[in-house]
This record gives C-alpha cells, sequence and structure tokens, in this order.
C-alpha cells in the first residue's frame, strides 16, 4: 500500500544522494573545468562530417572523387559540389568546390554511410558557434579535409577498420593487374611462337 507522500520521500531521498555523493565519489565527480579542460569524447561522438586526405597533401590525397554520392543522398541537401576541369575542360575525379552547410546539417551520418571510397567520416569538432552565418558556418574544401591521422585519431577502431578495407581493396586491385599483365603476356608469347611455326608450314 502506497503511504501518501511517499513518492515524494523517495525523490528526496535520491535528490540528497546524489547531492551528497556528488561531493565524495568519484564516479559521481563529473564537473569539468571547460575550456582550460576539454572532455576525451567518446570514440562514436560525432558532429559534423569532414573530408578524409591520405598523405601530407590534403588536395594529393584527397580520398573524395567528385562523384556527388552523398551530395544527392543528404536529407537537407546542405552539401555543394563542383567537379574539377583540366585546362581541356575534361573531368577530373577530384572536387573543385565542397562545401558543407553546418548550420543546416543535422548529423544524420547518411553522406557518410552512402560514401563508396571511404572519402567523408564524422568528426567531433563541436566548438564551432558563430555569429557569422555564411562566413564561418559553410565549411569549404580548406576547413573540411582533415587528415588520415587525424580519423584514426578520433575513432581509432572505425579508422582501423576503414585502412584495413582500403588495404584489402589495394592488394585486390594490385592482383587483378598483375593477372591481366601476366594474360596480355602469355597471349602475346603464343601469337609470336604461332608466328614463327607458320613460315615453317607454308614452306
Ligand atoms: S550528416 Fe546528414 S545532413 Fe549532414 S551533410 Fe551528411 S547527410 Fe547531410
Ligand atoms: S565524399 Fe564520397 S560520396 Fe561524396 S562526392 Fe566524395 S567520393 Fe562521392
Amino acid at each position: 500500500m502506497n503511504i501518501p507522500g511517499s513518492g515524494i520521500i523517495k525523490g528526496l531521498a535520491v535528490t540528497a544522494r546524489n547531492f551528497l555523493g556528488s561531493y565524495v565519489e568519484k564516479d559521481r565527480l563529473t564537473t569539468e573545468q571547460y575550456p582550460e579542460e576539454r572532455p576525451k569524447l567518446p570514440e562514436n561522438a560525432r558532429s559534423f562530417p569532414f573530408l578524409v586526405f591520405d598523405g601530407e597533401d590534403p588536395e594529393a590525397g584527397m580520398r573524395c572523387v567528385s562523384c556527388k554520392i552523398c551530395e544527392k543522398e543528404c536529407p537537407p541537401q546542405c552539401i555543394y559540389i563542383v567537379q574539377d576541369r583540366d585546362a581541356a575542360g575534361k573531368a577530373i575525379k577530384r572536387p573543385k568546390v565542397f562545401d558543407i552547410d553546418i548550420s543546416v546539417c543535422m548529423s544524420c551520418q547518411i553522406c557518410v554511410e552512402v560514401c563508396p571510397f571511404e572519402s567523408i567520416r564524422m568528426d567531433q569538432d563541436y566548438e564551432l558557434s558563430s555569429f557569422d552565418r555564411f562566413g564561418s558556418l559553410v565549411l569549404g574544401k580548406s576547413r573540411l579535409l582533415k587528415s588520415n591521422t587525424y580519423y584514426r585519431n578520433i575513432h581509432p577502431t572505425e579508422a582501423a577498420e576503414t585502412d584495413a578495407r582500403l588495404e584489402a581493396d589495394r592488394k585486390k586491385k594490385e592482383a587483378a593487374a598483375a593477372a591481366k599483365a601476366a594474360a596480355a603476356e602469355k597471349a602475346a608469347a603464343e601469337k609470336a611462337a604461332k608466328a614463327a611455326v607458320e613460315p615453317e608450314v607454308k614452306a
């Protein structure tokens, strides 16, 4: 049987336990001296997307090939891509412009899920507030491109899986190229052998 008011007493007891516990129990000492101290975020924490590049040069190592799948699939349509072109006007597999409007982005991660080239990942940077709506919240390539080392640092498990997948793909491509070269070499040798036999037959 519930005694009238017992719920209030139970609630107050929980509050009192938490209040007193917050002074003595280590697990409850959750206050951090932000911004002097920044919390180490859990690995699956995410803010907005960024573009991954390999090596030292962001432009040369950019994984993005400007396929525009992410742009098409982004629900609020906050990605804007312009494909790069060479001097003759031929399309190059890299973006000339890659912008994300993070004032619109809802951090859904769909762009990451649909990218076939492991090029776009979710960042953990959360200190992005600004009074400058267009200058600061529309992130261009220069702010979006971050190294694979950075990615490994913020999402070590996911980055290790991605690296393993890319390495497996690279080995597969190398094996396919080697098999193709061997087949071409064999065909050329067979053709040469046949050409060498034919004059003898004619004679
Ligand atoms: S996280 Fe979602 S909303 Fe943000 S850019 Fe990617 S697909 Fe668009
Ligand atoms: S980030 Fe991925 S999906 Fe988006 S354009 Fe680049 S390669 Fe394509």
